[in-house]
Formats: C-alpha cells, sequence, structure tokens
C-alpha cells in the first residue's frame, strides 16, 4: 500500500455531491451541517494541519467525507473519524476501503469520546466543527490538551477572533485568556457563507491551536476557568467588584497580583490572570469547593 495507490482510489470516488444524494444527507441544522464539497478547499485545510504522516488524525464530524477525503489524501497515516449522524456512516463505507485501513469511522458523540483512546500520538484533531458544540468541544480538548499535538479547527469567524484576541482587543474574552494560556492560536484561513452546502449565516475561519509543550503548570486549570468566568461575567466592571462572586476580599488578592483593583478583566493578559489565579488559590473560596493548599 502506498501513498500515491490511496490518493488515486480517494481520486477515483464519485463527487461528494452524488454522495449526498445517493445516501439522502440533507444537511440537519441540529447536527450543524454545513458540508465542505470543494476539495481544493478542504486540501488547503488538511495542508493546515502540517505533517499528518505520524501518529493518528482526529475529525470530528466526518459528515460526507470532504475533509477526510483531503486528509487522506494529503498524507494521514491514520485517520479516526467520529460521527453521530448514522445516515454519514453507510456514506463513508467507499471512503474506508479506499482508504485500505488508514480510515477508522466511529459512531459516537465527539463530546464524550476519550480521545487518549483512539490511537497511537501524536494526536492531532482537524474537524470543521458542528458550530452548535464547537466551544464546549475546544473547552474540553484545552483541559486535556497534554496528550494533543495540534488542533486545526473551523469556528465561525466570530469565535475565531475571540479565541486569538490579544488584551483591548474588542474580541478579548474569557475564551481568548483559557486558549492561549494553554496554546499558542492563530488563523490560518478565513472563508465566506459561500464556500459551505447549505451556507450558514456568518464566515467561518480555521484556527490553528499548538499546545504548549511543557504543560504550562504555573496555575490551577480549573481555578483559572473560574477566574476568568467571574471577571469576563462581568467585563466593564472594575476587579475589585467584578471578583467578588469568588473571593470576599478581591482587593487582597488583586494587591497580591500586583494589579490594580481599579482594572477591569479586558485589559488584563494572560500573565496577569495566572497571577491573580495563584493569589486566589491561597484564599479560601467556599462556592468553588476550593480551600487553600495546607501550609
Ligand atoms: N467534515 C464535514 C465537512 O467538512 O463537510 C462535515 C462538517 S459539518 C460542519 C459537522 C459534522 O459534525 C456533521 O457531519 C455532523 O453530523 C457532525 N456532528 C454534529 N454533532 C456531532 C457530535 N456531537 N459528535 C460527532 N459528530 C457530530
Amino acid at each position: 500500500m502506498t501513498q500515491k495507490s490511496i490518493a488515486d482510489s480517494i481520486a477515483t470516488l464519485p463527487p461528494l455531491r452524488e454522495i449526498i444524494k445517493a445516501h439522502d444527507l440533507a444537511a440537519r441544522k441540529s447536527l450543524g451541517q454545513n458540508f465542505l464539497l470543494d476539495l481544493n478547499l478542504t486540501g488547503k485545510i488538511a495542508r493546515s494541519a502540517g505533517d499528518l504522516s505520524v501518529g493518528t488524525v482526529v475529525e470530528v464530524g466526518p459528515g460526507p467525507g470532504g475533509l477526510t477525503r483531503a486528509l487522506l489524501s494529503e498524507g494521514a497515516a491514520s485517520v479516526v473519524a467520529i460521527e453521530k449522524d448514522r445516515r454519514c456512516l453507510e456514506a463513508l463505507a467507499p471512503l474506508v476501503l479506499a482508504s485500505q485501513g488508514r480510515l477508522h469511522v466511529i459512531e459516537g458523540d465527539a463530546l464524550t469520546i476519550d480521545y487518549g483512546a483512539l490511537g497511537p500520538a501524536p494526536l492531532k484533531i482537524v474537524a470543521n466543527l458542528p458550530y452548535n458544540i464547537a466551544t464546549p468541544l475546544l473547552i474540553n480538548w484545552l483541559r486535556n490538551a497534554d496528550g494533543i499535538a495540534s488542533l486545526s479547527l473551523m469556528f465561525q469567524k466570530e469565535v475565531a477572533e475571540r479565541i486569538v484576541a490579544l488584551p483591548g482587543d474588542r474580541a478579548y474574552s474569557r475564551l481568548s485568556v483559557l486558549c492561549n494560556w494553554r496554546c499558542d492560536t492563530r488563523i490560518s484561513l478565513t472563508l465566506p457563507p459561500q464556500a459551505f452546502t447549505p451556507p450558514p449565516k456568518v464566515s467561518s475561519a480555521v484556527v490553528s491551536l499548538i499546545p504548549k509543550h511543557p504543560d504550562p503548570t504555573d496555575c490551577d486549570p480549573a481555578l483559572l476557568e473560574l477566574v476568568t468566568q467571574a471577571a469576563f461575567g462581568q467585563r466593564r466592571k472594575m476587579l475589585r467588584g467584578s471578583l467578588k462572586s469568588l473571593v470576599t476580599q478581591p482587593e487582597t488578592v488583586l494587591e497580591m497580583a500586583n494589579i490594580a483593583p481599579t482594572r477591569r478583566a479586558e485589559e488584563l493578559s494572560v500573565a496577569e490572570f495566572t497571577a491573580l489565579t495563584r493569589a486566589i488559590a491561597t484564599q479560601k473560596i467556599p462556592a468553588a469547593g476550593i480551600t487553600p493548599p495546607p501550609e
């Protein structure tokens, strides 16, 4: 089996529109189905994920298989595709055959899969995500980013902009802090609605997230999630006010972290958020079930 013979057999498969018609894959909104049928585009997305020839590529939601074809044609050694819509599984059968053992399709829910058990490292996640669950999926991957080498993910453009935003940007948000604490992030491609079938209402963008290794253990990730939630929950408020939902004396922890109490969440750098999280870790936070570490 050679890469060329796999790419050649994939090239002889029927066009995606025919697959969709033959398997009656009318797009379901409830499953976030906006398909990519232009193989030039899917090729670009697959290439944006870098070298796929070692380890395991995980694709969430292969649908009719446009991006999956591209991943295999671009040299992925092993692709594990997780799909919730049973209709797509049959539609993908010819591609599984053409892949000569390189494609495994799992019927399942990407929100509950154990990603660590899917195949040998390095694990690269590449997906045109269902937008209705894109953010929960990303948060879950960030929590388990140790085992992930890279993520190349299609989001609504507005979400992509939040992921890569810097302090002071209008899009700077809780998601920006959580993503950039754990990963290097950048937008690698933007796409208009017409690139999809059916077209969504908004533009889209592929974000590349590369987890930082070794794991940045400079603060407790679960507590960072709570701190950013409290701070951005009232983003226009000064931190001495917004942090009251988490700690009884915000001024004390802000002073410990060397942050003026009059500053706002939208101005704080990721490093300042981690300093603040370390300071808060020394306090008793009954609401979050967190108590300070023993002396
Ligand atoms: N990858 C295909 C493409 O680019 O044309 C389809 C992408 S479409 C935006 C999202 C895909 O995710 C659909 O095939 C949908 O059925 C699937 N999906 C939706 N929710 C899912 C879930 N919870 N777990 C796994 N797949 C899901």
